[in-house]
């Protein structure tokens, strides 16, 4: 098994001069996300479906940097055009046209977008989508589905979060995934004062088996929205373009007014967007919303090269194809030691569950083994796929995971 000394060496350093060292979801904060001691802090290098650590160890990589690396990571078609933009300019005092091209193929390609608004951080578009609905409806409440993650701001926290005032989440509701009637009881009950429902696609929650929509839900969905006049708000952010090119509002057959794409629109280059529809585009326009870098020339010159290539080589068909042997194969080698492996969500974005022990530190055993022996999986979130994975990746990945059952199966029994 791997071993990570200069990690834990370069991960000293950085709590001395950095709040929690590696902050954040990358952290070992997350200490259930990652069994601390097996997984290594800080990587040196990458290049396709591969990163490799500080300590010079190799990894094939499921979580792809937690979803920004869609097409292989220093893909050379979008490194190329990004390196082009950044010769001729960047961060400038006026905008490039560059980011006029590339609304102009978000419109074109994203089924429910008449217009796009550019930003950094996925979590600055879920709160721009907010904020238009609140400014359009001139209500203040917002529905939220139980689990959810939009990001950071303080709107998305929860009361018992620090730092976070009652003011900020006074006008949050929930409900439960799937669940047309509690949606319609929640819209009738605070009639006339809800400005928007926002959820992603699926519910691919933390810690939870991801669970795809029901039969009929989003078309339900859209029509209580319409019926009361609630702003539909899809955050795409994650799952944004592994599922369909045109958006995961168009992939379950429904049209959101506003949705958010952030983690693959640049193969890693640092860019968000907020698509919609016609009606909010003034709505937008009248909001006071920018950022130092959010016109930044070179991420928007790699988003063109990076949408263009996901469409050249349909990824959506290919994301799904391969997720599917991923899982199939994982399930399968699970089996094979008497042990079951839960795979839910889209293949494009599997989750996870070792289902024979429900304090799930089974499962992190696994994982851990997993990780060890270069397959980098993590134990409760969901995973993704970028088009540069092989199938001998693939038969590489169920090889370390076969061992790894195994490791678990012999010493568990
Ligand atoms: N919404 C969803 C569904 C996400 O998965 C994330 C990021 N994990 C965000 C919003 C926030 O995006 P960011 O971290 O880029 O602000």
């Amino acid at each position: 098994p791997y071993t990570y000394s200069a990690s834990f060496a370069a991960f000293d350093r950085a709590a001395r001069v950095i709040p929690a060292g590696v902050p954040g979801h990358l952290g070992p904060s997350e200490g259930c996300f990652i069994p601390n001691g097996a997984f290594p802090r800080f990587s040196s290098r990458a290049e396709g479906s591969r990163f490799w650590d500080v300590d010079g160890n190799e990894y094939i990589d499921y979580m792809c940097g937690y979803g920004p690396n869609v097409l292989g990571y220093r893909d050379r078609d979008v490194d190329a055009a990004a390196a082009a933009q950044a010769r001729v300019e960047d961060v400038v005092t006026l905008p490039s046209t560059v980011m006029v091209d590339l609304a102009e193929l978000l419109v074109e390609t994203v089924a429910s977008a008449d217009w796009a608004f550019f930003a950094k951080n996925g979590g600055d578009t879920t709160t721009l989508a907010v904020m238009t609905a609140r400014a359009h409806t001139r209500r203040k409440k917002v529905v939220f589905v139980e689990g959810y993650y939009h990001g950071v701001a303080p709107w998305t926290q929860k009361l018992d979060y620090p730092g976070v005032l009652e003011e900020d989440v006074a006008n949050n509701l929930d409900v439960p995934w799937n669940d047309l009637i509690a949606l319609e009881a929640m819209f009738e009950r605070h009639a006339g004062e809800i400005a928007a429902f926002i959820s992603t696609p699926y519910f691919h929650g933390n810690f939870l088996d991801n669970v795809l929509p029901a039969p009929g839900y989003w078309q339900g969905v859209r029509d209580l929205c319409d019926r009361h006049g609630v702003v539909l708000i899809m955050d795409d952010v994650r799952a944004g373009w592994r599922l369909d090119l045109a958006g995961s509002d168009h992939h379950y057959g429904i049209k959101a007014d506003l949705i958010c794409f952030c983690k693959a629109i640049g193969n890693g280059y640092n860019l968000s967007a907020l698509c919609g529809r016609e009606q909010f585009k003034e709505s937008v326009a009248s909001l006071t919303y920018t950022g130092s870098y959010w016109m930044s020339a070179v991420p928007f010159a790699a988003s063109i090269a990076t949408i263009t290539k996901l469409k050249e080589i349909d990824a959506p068909a290919l994301f799904r194809a391969q997720g599917r042997k991923v899982t199939d194969g994982l399930v399968a080698a699970a089996a094979g030691h008497g042990l079951t492996l839960v795979a839910s969500g889209e293949p494009a974005l599997f989750y996870l569950r070792l289902a024979d022990d429900d304090s799930l530190l089974l499962h992190q055993a696994w994982v851990a083994e997993c990780v060890q022996r270069g397959l980098w999986i993590t134990s409760h979130h969901n995973h993704f796929l970028n088009a540069s994975l092989t199938d001998a990746d693939i038969d590489r990945t169920l090889e370390v995971a076969d061992e790894a059952f195994r490791l678990v199966a012999a010493r568990h029994g």
